[in-house]
């Protein structure tokens, strides 16, 4: 997991040279080693890529989504001082990430990007996928946010706003999508499995099984 202090600073994922940062190249070379010799399975290293992208990381940001919709005290901390609120459930980034909370509503949808390179609310969200830190995301998505929602699936109305939120190693967002109607029978937990990854980064709604998101 890479990081850096500025976005000015020379950076692998910068252009499409694709130039690896020393410890991408590290691990890179370490990864191919064990695979050659047989000590790990390509095929293993992958599913817990996927279980980090998928499942567990995004587990995080999900409570922190239900906690605000059934907590009006929670969701307050969190729009005045999120870092403090996410620490507050014991999902610490470091000490210099500092994370804020966005709130769709009905007049506003909010999405997330790092135009530069791949900054994302690792404590909440875990590892970014792969999509994420595509270039054409990245700029296309500032571009035409409404184009590259609509290739997630997301329709939104013509009279809402999409506001594009530039992550950085300073900064990084954190989504917090509309309550699906007819929940209110639902505790915190049967909420939290509700949210989706994409829905906290902005590229998708959170919907009840079977029914149209709004
Ligand atoms: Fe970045």
């Amino acid at each position: 997991m890479h990081d850096h202090p500025h976005h000015d600073s020379p950076h692998h994922d910068h252009g499409p040279d694709n130039r690896l940062d020393p410890m991408e190249a590290r691990t890179r070379a370490l990864e191919t080693l064990l695979v050659e010799k047989g000590l790990v399975d390509p095929a293993t290293i992958e599913a817990i890529v996927q279980s980090c992208e998928e499942r567990i990381g995004p587990r995080n940001g999900a409570r922190v989504v239900a906690k605000a919709w059934v907590d009006p005290e929670f969701a307050e901390w969190l729009k005045q001082d999120a870092t403090a609120a996410i620490n507050s459930l014991g999902f610490a980034g470091r000490q210099s990430e500092h994370l804020a909370a966005l709130f769709n509503d009905a007049e506003t949808h909010h999405i997330i990007v790092c135009t530069l390179c791949s900054c994302y609310p690792w404590a909440v969200l875990g590892l970014p996928p792969s999509w994420y830190k595509s270039p054409p995301y990245r700029s296309r998505v500032v571009i035409e946010p409404r184009k590259v929602l609509a290739e997630f699936g997301v329709e939104l109305p013509e009279e809402m706003r999409v506001r594009v939120w530039d992550s950085t190693s300073e900064m990084r967002y954190l989504v917090i999508p509309q309550r699906p109607a007819n929940t209110e029978h639902l505790d915190e937990e049967a909420l939290a499995a509700l949210v989706t990854r994409d829905s906290m980064i902005g590229t998708g709604l959170v919907s009840l099984p079977g029914e149209a998101a709004q």
